[in-house]
């Protein structure tokens, strides 16, 4: 742009004579000043940090109405672009982070099977097993159902109390509970954030009296659907550049300003994983590395026991199209679908991020990200692997044969 401009002048001055002379001498000065402003405000956009906001004329101007608040204001896209909602998946699906009732009743299961239906589910991993006897209730729940091919359990363990020798005990119930027909063990965020030692304190995630129970994972093989901390943002200061604010300000209890470091419970978990490398462990909502998809491809690369699921984390996939079907490709054995709370007309957004090359759309909830979405257009044989296919090769438990016929070649 530069060399345009500083061309112009002598273009001008060369095809300049007679009394335009004059006219044209001036129009030159006024073109250099022109360039002079140019280059000082390039050379301050130098200075600035790339992405920043420039100063502009209207700067310290104040709106002449009265501004919505973050609530009312709801901008209509004037965007034309084409629309391709997915309301069904295109190929069966595994929902490996579920919750519902242990034990379903024969109703309950009647209404979820509605939504499965709809958007093509073909097994719910029920991760709130519990265990010993409502475990066993549950289990039985489903093998008398006659859905019995279509949800799983996980089972739980019960950190409460834990001291010396509570390890042995844990470990010894989760081998009950996954010969009673449980297929893995799925640990709730309580772990690191809110669960105490007998004595008290804190019980980290690493704790060694932990062990004897992610052993039983992999002598067992089955994996541990583990969910360790929460967003980032909600660990970071409750101001205006907090991009949960809004959500922060609804949820009292997301507010995690004050207690445990986001990155001592990283800390602690990726400890936790590097001292058991025989154990599978799939990380609920991608670990809470969506945001960051370089942080979450190092700890892939550092820990092949590690895989994540996508429950809750849409938001991050859809504001990064390009880097996420990249990621999407690259590790496409280590990632799984999730969905977390079971809402049916909410797994169609998942779809559309995942199946289209759809742009600037909505998200389902504004508090959650107040961004569009843009989908990420992955192949089919990724697709299957994130569907169904990475969900079979890790549990090995899961009722197999209506996928087979779409196994990949
Ligand atoms: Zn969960």
């Amino acid at each position: 742009m530069i060399v345009t401009l500083s061309e112009a002048p002598t273009r001008v001055g060369a095809e300049s004579k007679g009394t335009e002379f004059g006219l044209r001498l001036a129009a030159i000065s006024s073109m250099k000043k022109a360039l002079l402003i140019l280059f000082a405000s390039t050379s301050i956009a130098a200075q600035q940090s790339p992405g920043q906001i420039r100063p502009r004329p209207a700067e310290g101007r104040e709106p002449e109405l009265r501004p919505p608040t973050i609530r009312e204001y709801h901008p209509k896209s004037q965007l034309v672009a084409p629309q391709h909602p997915v309301p069904r998946a295109k190929f069966p699906v595994v929902d490996i982070h579920s919750h519902q009732s242990t034990p379903i009743s024969a109703g309950e299961f009647d209404q979820v099977m509605k939504g499965m239906e709809a958007n093509k589910l073909q097994i719910l991993v029920n991760l709130s097993g519990s265990w010993g006897d409502r475990l066993r209730h549950g289990v039985d729940a489903l093998r008398a159902s006659k859905y019995k091919d279509r949800m799983v359990l996980f089972a739980n363990v019960n950190f409460s109390g834990v001291g010396p020798g509570f390890g042995a005990r844990a470990a010894k119930q989760l081998e009950d509970d996954i010969k009673a027909g449980a297929m893995g063990l799925k640990v709730f965020k309580d772990l690191g954030m809110f669960d105490r030692k007998a004595d008290g304190s804190r019980l980290q995630v690493d704790d060694a009296e932990l062990d004897p129970v992610w052993d039983a994972c992999a002598r067992l093989n089955v994996p541990v659907l583990i969910h360790i901390a929460e967003p980032a943002a909600f660990f970071e200061p409750l101001d205006y550049t907090n991009e949960r604010w809004l959500e922060l300000a609804l949820y009292r209890d997301r507010r995690h300003q004050d207690g445990v470091r986001f990155e001592t419970l990283m800390n602690e978990r990726n400890n936790m994983i590097r001292k058991h490398p025989n154990t599978k462990f799939i990380l609920a909502h991608f670990g809470w590395h969506a945001s960051d998809l370089a942080r979450a491809g190092k700890l892939l690369d550092q820990s092949p026991n590690v895989y994540y699921d996508v429950a809750a984390v849409l938001y991050d996939f859809g504001r990064q199209p390009r880097a996420s079907h990249d990621f999407f490709i690259k590790y496409q054995d280590r990632i799984l679908f999730g969905k977390a709370s079971y809402q049916p007309d909410e797994y169609p957004y998942y779809w559309r991020v995942f199946e289209t090359n759809d742009e600037y759309f909505d998200y389902y909830r504004d508090y959650h990200a107040f961004w569009k979405l843009y989908g990420i257009g992955l192949p089919d044989q990724v697709l299957k692997k994130l569907y169904y296919g990475n969900a079979l090769k890790l549990v090995p438990g899961l009722p197999r044969a209506p996928f087979e016929r779409l196994a990949t070649p």
